[in-house]
């Protein structure tokens, strides 16, 4: 069996993100689009880029560029110094949602670390999806690469919408089970999923490829077809999808527009550097105060600030709300000065909460994938769309078309062990925010998740040798192949133990955050996204980080039903 990872080939192809990276300085200079455009031609065609390929990236670009909103600004000028009643920071998956709900009555502030994903069709169309993935640089693309400590290549958003801007879109409730475990309340719970809905999923257009994968999973005995579904049952289903039937990705920073624009800013390309806090001396109590934050371009060292209204006739005010994800938010509490005492000395940060629990409990689902066809074909790539949903929900196996290149894709047949035992941790690798922190994941490192691996190996090796995809491929390398035994198994969850990119914890709830999302210790600051889960939930994760943002925003609207609001200072 071929369980080689599709590699990232590099061919003679060059960078669309060294494309869009000109044409994004072309929307921050004064130079006129039509000189910028003639010589960004001029040169790709120098260098041997196919002409029609340029020429439909350039047709998209002009077509969607400019599509922007009155509350978004990159302009740090617009934002240093002013009052808002909340902030929060990382425009992803649930920070949108959240910073939508709550500008229904409280002015907001959203400070996202990349850019627009607006006018950019290697994020919004389907037939272009995974471009995006392939080509990463440090600091701008919208797709930052990290290598865990394990050895394992990884990817996180870097865009307004988060990873909902490059993943597959495919989208699966959390169990009522999951629900029920977390805490949450059931009814508000499934009012947040249908807001998240109406707006933003589809029942995906079922292609050639999206029946056969339907096929071979049944055809490895992955029962019953549950058909189109969005709840998370045993068999195999088609799931909900970011991406409508026109193929054109929706992603969480379309929900912005569902809140009200006139008391949301977005600010975006600024990072940031930590949460201020100021000391009530009576109290003793650490309250957040504001933020300060940097241009994310790095063009130089100054820093902002921007800071939490405080009514004088009130004891409440807002909160300070870390939606940077599982490696973003943990990292900004460190930089913040909450962590374990030692590590923050180490990095001479000064200590605000000597709190053990951040950057602990840091999971991966481990998977392994087997190529369905070894050799490289040049396939429109296509998202997954069907889940299989096995082992007594312990393991979901997807499959998409995926390019490795511009020109060539594969067919990987993936899997992932649903409720992994093994855990690692997350800590600062420099005082940069900008920079990835370290992350373990010990990937395999506990017995249940080895054996679960095997398990996952011979599930995969049925789905590849069937009939379907027999029929598919035309021919099938696999079915002349005998079946791995355990140990050939073994030996290869190890060597090519792969992410789901579903990784999560660092801010868990129990540790870092309670139930109510706020963190220990002090006042003034929370943490609402897959950093607080102790587990992946669903098939997915997305559809419950899009949900967390609304139900959460609801939850806090209704706790401040009797405040007074919109109170700029500034
Ligand atoms: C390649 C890929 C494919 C995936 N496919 C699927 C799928 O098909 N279905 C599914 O359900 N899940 C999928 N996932 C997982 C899912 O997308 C993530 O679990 C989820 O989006 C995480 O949401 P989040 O809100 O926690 O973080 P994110 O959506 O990553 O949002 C965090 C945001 O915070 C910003 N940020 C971070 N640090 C800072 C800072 N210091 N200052 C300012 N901003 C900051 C980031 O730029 C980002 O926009 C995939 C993930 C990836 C990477």
């Amino acid at each position: 069996m071929d369980y080689m990872l599709p590699a990232k080939e590099v061919d003679y192809y060059v960078s669309p993100t060294c494309l869009l990276a000109l044409i994004r300085l072309y929307e921050s200079t004064s130079l006129q689009a039509s000189t910028v455009l003639l010589l960004l031609i001029t040169i790709f065609m120098l260098m041997g880029f196919p002409l029609h390929l340029l020429l439909l990236f350039v047709h998209s670009a002009i077509c969607s560029s400019g599509q922007t909103f009155p509350y978004m600004t990159s302009d740090v000028q617009q934002v240093s110094g002013r009052f808002f009643d909340y902030i929060v920071v990382g425009g992803g998956t649930a920070g949108c949602p959240l910073a939508a709900t709550l500008s229904e009555k409280f002015s907001v502030l959203l400070v996202e670390r990349g850019g627009s994903p607006y006018g950019d069709p290697f994020i919004l169309e389907s037939k272009q999806y995974g471009f995006s993935l392939l080509q990463t640089d440090e600091y701008t693309s919208v797709a930052q690469s990290f290598v865990s400590k394990d050895g394992v290549s990884n990817l996180r958003g870097r865009v307004l919408g988060g990873s909902s801007a490059l993943n597959g879109g495919f989208y699966s409730r959390a169990s009522e089970d999951f629900v029920a475990k977390v805490g949450w309340d059931i009814g508000g719970v499934t009012d947040a999923y249908e807001w998240v809905e109406s707006r933003i999923i589809s029942k995906p257009d079922l292609t050639h490829w999206s029946y056969v994968a339907a096929f071979s999973f049944l055809e490895a005995g992955i029962f019953p077809y549950n058909g189109f579904s969005l709840e998370h049952i045993q068999g195999t289903k088609i799931g909900g999808s970011l991406f409508d039937e026109q193929g054109r990705r929706h992603l969480s920073a379309d929900l912005l527009q569902a809140g009200n624009p006139s008391n949301i800013t977005v600010l975006l390309n600024a990072t940031l550097n930590n949460v201020i806090f100021h000391t009530n001396c009576t109290r003793d109590e650490k309250i957040a105060r504001g933020i300060r934050f940097i241009k994310s371009d790095g063009s130089s060292n100054r820093t902002y600030e921007a800071y939490l209204n405080q009514p004088d006739n009130s004891s409440s005010w807002g909160d300070v709300i870390l939606a940077a994800g599982a490696l973003g938010s943990p990292q900004i509490l460190l930089l913040s000065g909450i962590g374990p005492q030692e590590h923050l000395n180490k990095f001479e940060v000064p200590l605000v909460l000597d709190l053990k629990g951040v950057g602990e409990g840091m999971r991966d689902n481990p998977g392994i994938a087997i190529l369905a066809d070894s050799r490289p074909q040049n396939r429109t790539p296509e998202p997954p769309k069907v889940a299989g949903i096995a082992d007594d929900f312990k393991i979901i196996i997807e499959a998409g078309i995926l390019p490795i290149s511009f020109n060539a894709t594969v067919i990987p047949i993936a899997a992932k062990i649903a409720f992994p035992e093994s855990v690692g941790k997350l800590e600062l690798n420099s005082t940069d925010p900008r920079a990835n922190p370290s992350v373990t994941f010990n990937y395999l490192s506990s017995k249940k998740d080895r054996a679960q691996c095997v398990k996952l190996g011979q599930l995969l090796e049925r789905v590849v040798r069937s009939e379907s995809i027999a029929f598919f491929l035309g021919s099938n390398e696999h079915q002349n192949k005998l079946m791995s035994t355990k140990d050939e198994l073994r030996k290869l969850c190890k060597k090519n133990v792969r992410t789901f990119y579903h990784y999560h914890g660092g801010c868990t709830m129990g540790s870092v955050v309670d139930k109510s999302y706020r963190v220990y210790g002090v006042k003034g600051l929370k943490v609402i996204d897959g950093s607080t889960f102790l587990e992946s939930p669903g098939t997915n994760p997305m559809a419950t980080l899009l949900m967390l943002g609304r139900y959460q925003g609801i939850k806090i609207l209704q706790d401040r039903k009797d405040a007074s609001f919109i109170n700029p200072r500034t």
